[in-house]
C-alpha cells in the first residue's frame, strides 16, 4: 500500500540505522531444529519446558547429517535475507543425536563464510553432571566457539551444572551463553546464581544469560540489586521476545509485567542486552518465523521502550559484543 499521509516511520528508521550499523546480529537461536514443526508435534506446543527438552529426541534421533545442514542452511538463508551479518546459533550434542550436527555445522560455516559470521554454541539438552552427558558436553565444548548452558536441565544441581560450564570455559579460553530464568516465576533466581559464579570463577565480561524472563517476577529492589551486579561483573543478556511472550497463565502473584526481559529496566542500568529469535518453527516456538524486526518491535511495544539508538544497539553492536566478535 502506498502512504499517501507522511508520518514517522519508526520501522524504517530504525532499519537504516541498523544496516548503518553493520546489520543486525541475532545473537540466540537453534538452527539445526528449525522448521520440524509438523501437525503432529504442533499439538505439542503447550507443553511443559521440561518436557519439550526430551520430546525434540525423536526428531534428533531420525535426523541425518544432511537433514540438519538443509535445516540450517535454509536458516542462514532467512538470516542473509533481511541482512544479518553475524549470527550465534545453538547446535544439539549429546548421546541422542551424537556429532551430526557438529558435521552439519561445519559444512554450514565452510558454505557461508563469505556472506556471515557464524558463532557455534553447544546446547547441553542431556544436562552436563550424567557420565554420558558429559562426555558429549566434552565433544561439543571442543567444537564450538561458545560454551552453552542449560542449568534447568540438572534440576536441584544448578550450581553443579554452571561450575562444570565456568571450569571447561575458563580453560578453553570461550565465552558462556547460559539459558536461566525462562519459566517467568519467582522460584527462579538462576540469573543471581549465574552472577555469583562469574564472581567465583573470575570470568567477568564473558558470561552471557539468555532469557532472564522470570526477572520480572521478583520486586523492584530484587531486580535493581540484580542489576548493579551484572553490570559490576559484565555478565550480558540475550533477549528473545517472541521466545517466551507466549508464557502460559498461571495463578501465581507476581509484580505485573509482560514474560519478557525488562530491557527497559536493563539498558538504563546499564547491562548490555542484545537480540535473539531462537528457535523457529519448531516444537518449542511454532509460530517464530525468525525475523528479526517483529523481535525488536515486541520490544518496544513489551517493554514502552523507546530509545531509538539503544535499541538499534541491542540489535547490532551489543550482539557483536555478546558474540564476541570485535
Ligand atoms: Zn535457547
Amino acid at each position: 500500500m502506498k502512504n499517501k499521509v507522511p508520518f514517522f516511520n519508526l520501522k524504517e528508521e530504525i532499519l537504516k540505522k541498523i544496516k548503518k550499523s553493520g546489520g543486525w546480529a541475532n545473537t540466540h537461536a537453534h538452527f539445526d531444529r528449525s522448521f520440524t514443526i509438523t501437525p503432529k508435534t504442533f499439538k505439542l506446543y503447550n507443553s511443559l519446558l521440561k518436557d519439550k527438552w526430551l520430546l525434540v529426541d525423536e526428531i534428533k534421533r531420525k535426523s541425518s547429517v544432511s537433514n540438519i545442514y538443509d535445516r540450517m542452511a535454509q536458516s542462514i538463508e532467512l538470516m542473509l535475507s533481511q541482512g544479518v551479518s553475524v549470527v550465534g546459533t545453538f547446535i544439539d550434542v549429546d548421546d541422542v543425536v551424537e556429532d551430526r550436527a557438529i558435521k552439519a555445522a561445519d559444512k554450514v560455516r565452510e558454505k557461508y563464510k563469505k556472506d556471515i559470521k557464524i558463532k557455534y554454541i553447544n546446547q547441553v539438552l542431556k544436562g552436563v553432571l550424567e557420565p554420558k552427558a558429559r562426555q558429549w558436553f566434552n565433544v561439543g565444548a571442543e567444537f564450538v566457539d561458545i560454551l552453552g548452558g542449560l542449568p534447568g536441565k540438572d534440576k536441584g544441581r544448578e550450581a553443579e551444572h554452571i561450575d562444570v560450564i565456568l571450569d571447561t570455559a575458563k580453560k578453553m579460553n570461550k565465552m558462556v551463553h547460559i539459558h536461566v530464568d525462562q519459566l517467568n516465576t519467582a522460584m527462579e533466581k538462576e540469573t543471581e546464581l549465574l552472577v555469583q559464579k562469574t564472581i567465583q570463577h573470575k570470568m567477568q565480561g564473558k558470561v552471557v544469560g539468555v532469557h532472564g524472563i522470570s526477572i520480572a517476577a521478583h520486586p523492584k529492589a530484587y531486580r535493581e540489586k540484580l542489576y548493579k551486579s551484572m553490570v559490576k561483573n559484565g555478565v550480558m543478556m540475550v533477549s528473545c521476545p517472541i521466545a517466551w511472550i507466549d508464557n502460559a497463565r498461571t495463578d501465581e502473584l507476581a509484580p505485573t509485567h509482560n514474560a519478557i526481559t525488562p530491557v527497559d529496566e536493563m539498558v538504563p542500568a546499564g547491562v548490555t542486552v542484545s537480540l535473539g529469535t531462537d528457535n523457529i518453527r519448531d516444537l518449542y516456538l511454532p509460530l517464530s518465523d525468525g525475523e528479526m524486526w517483529p523481535e525488536l518491535r515486541l520490544i518496544i511495544g513489551a517493554c514502552r521502550y523507546t530509545d531509538v539508538d539503544q535499541l538499534v544497539k541491542i540489535a547490532t553492536v551489543n550482539g557483536r559484543k555478546v558474540l564476541g566478535i570485535k
